[in-house]
């Protein structure tokens, strides 16, 4: 590989002086990263040990991190971007912020015609959908509740029982029924041929925030396969709203092993408290919040910022064993405390 020889100047192994040169000079900005020697130092440590990193520790290093920041292919996840969160019975625009997504227009469509790859999700509920506060009383309330399940109100949360177990839920008013004018993308919103339409929040029983997991976990859509079919790896969120279904999906992509971005500028939001919950999520994930410029060059490839390798290096060992079975000596997750 031509890379280990490269960075190994011809020996056997690489030094981590030799490591953190490689990543310094392949990945922009790492010197805005504080942590930076010591983070490398992390991966290292994670894959070769505490002396060198052998040619089977950087061959893994390289399949499971490097490459996918060296030659990204993106797509962009617009996320409910449907009728009832512009101007129906969910509308941001009636939120506490009162921010009005379809400002948002024209720099995503722009941004949509642009990008290769695309991605819809739709929040896309049957009638008697668990979240709707219509359907409060249809079902078993947990004996937790500390408010009456009759008198709950929009955006309280309620503890459903379910298996004799209490599940907790946030009350909407009933939103994207399934097939129903609420439910569909915005009229002016650029469709574009060719991609991914992802339906979430389909089990009555179940909500689901993220693009790929219901939020009890317990089942998924077939996002992460679709996008591994067209050999996608990094992907940059957009969509409503940012402090919920923005959040989640970011955050789950990350963890499926997607170098992940947001564009907060082509995003609504409902509220300053959650928001700034959603900044410390974002933050703690090392998810950076990028601009409609910087997402913009991101579509025309080129090595990912450094942060987007120590994004996924916190992420690794969730997957590592599959890849690599017997090559690096730690097992431990990256600790950032160290
Ligand atoms: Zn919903």
């Amino acid at each position: 590989m031509e890379t280990f020889e490269r960075t190994s100047e011809g020996n056997d192994t690489v030094s981590l002086h030799q490591l953190t040169e490689f990543l310094r000079n392949t990945y922009p900005r790492c010197d805005d990263d504080e942590k930076f020697g010591a983070r490398a130092h992390h991966i290292f440590k994670k894959y070769g040990g505490t002396d060198a990193l052998s040619r089977d520790g950087f061959l893994c290093l390289w399949n499971t991190l490097l490459e996918k920041c060296i030659k990204p292919k993106s797509a962009l996840v617009v996320v409910d971007y449907q009728n009832d969160f512009i101007d129906g019975s969910l509308s941001l625009k009636k939120c506490p912020l009162g921010d009005d997504p379809e400002l948002l227009l024209p720099r995503l469509n722009e941004f949509i015609v642009k990008s290769d790859e695309v991605v819809y999700s739709l929040d896309w509920h049957p009638e008697d959908h668990i979240s709707f506060i219509e359907c409060r009383n249809r079902r078993k309330t947990h004996e937790s509740n500390r408010i009456d399940p009759g008198a709950v109100k929009v955006a309280e949360e309620l503890f459903f029982e379910i298996q004799g177990r209490p599940y907790i839920q946030k009350m909407w008013p009933r939103h994207c029924v399934q097939h129903s004018e609420g439910a569909r993308l915005h009229k002016d919103l650029v469709v574009k041929e060719g991609a991914i339409f992802v339906y979430k929040g389909t089990d009555p029983e179940v909500d689901s925030y993220s693009a790929f997991w219901d939020n009890r976990r317990s089942s998924k859509t077939n996002l992460k396969e679709s996008l591994l079919e067209r050999g996608i790896t990094n992907l940059i969120v957009v969509g409503l709203a940012f402090d919920a279904c923005v959040l989640f999906t970011a955050l789950d992509a990350i963890r499926e092993g997607f170098t992940t971005c947001v564009v907060r500028e082509l995003t609504s939001a409902i509220s300053e408290a959650t928001i700034e919950e959603a900044v410390q999520k974002l933050t703690d994930a090392h998810c950076p919040r990028i601009s409609f410029d910087a997402a913009y060059r991101m579509l025309s490839g080129g090595p990912l910022p450094w942060i987007f390798v120590w994004q996924q290096a916190c992420q690794v060992s969730l997957v590592r064993d599959t890849c690599c079975p017997s090559s690096p000596a730690s097992d431990r997750e990256i600790d950032e405390s160290d």
